[in-house]
């Protein structure tokens, strides 16, 4: 079940456009308190890039698909993981870092 984050001082609800192209922290527009990305949200999310180079590399070897091909793939991949993102995070008030 993808279910979008919330304030984690007031509840809010935020709206996916809201976080697709969110970095770092974000502010409620309905009470001003500072969200961070939870750290376990943030290392998946760091993992989404070379998870997906491996993949693709993974990908012309298998099956050889040209290049073109698949970097086509990548960039659809990188688009969905772009459109999903805001259902990944979770907000605290804490800035938990990386690692
Ligand atoms: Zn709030």
């Amino acid at each position: 079940m993808l279910n979008l984050p919330t304030c984690w001082s007031c509840q809010y609800s935020f709206k996916w456009i809201q976080l697709l192209f969110m970095t770092g922290t974000k502010q409620c527009p309905s009470c001003g308190a500072k969200q961070y990305n939870t750290s376990r949200k943030k290392r998946k999310i760091v993992w989404i890039g070379p998870a997906l180079a491996t993949l693709m590399l993974v990908l012309l070897n298998i099956f050889h698909i040209s290049l073109m091909n698949v970097l086509l793939l990548g960039l659809l991949l990188l688009l969905i993981a772009l459109v999903i993102s805001p259902f990944t995070y979770e907000f605290t008030d804490k800035n938990e870092g990386v690692f």
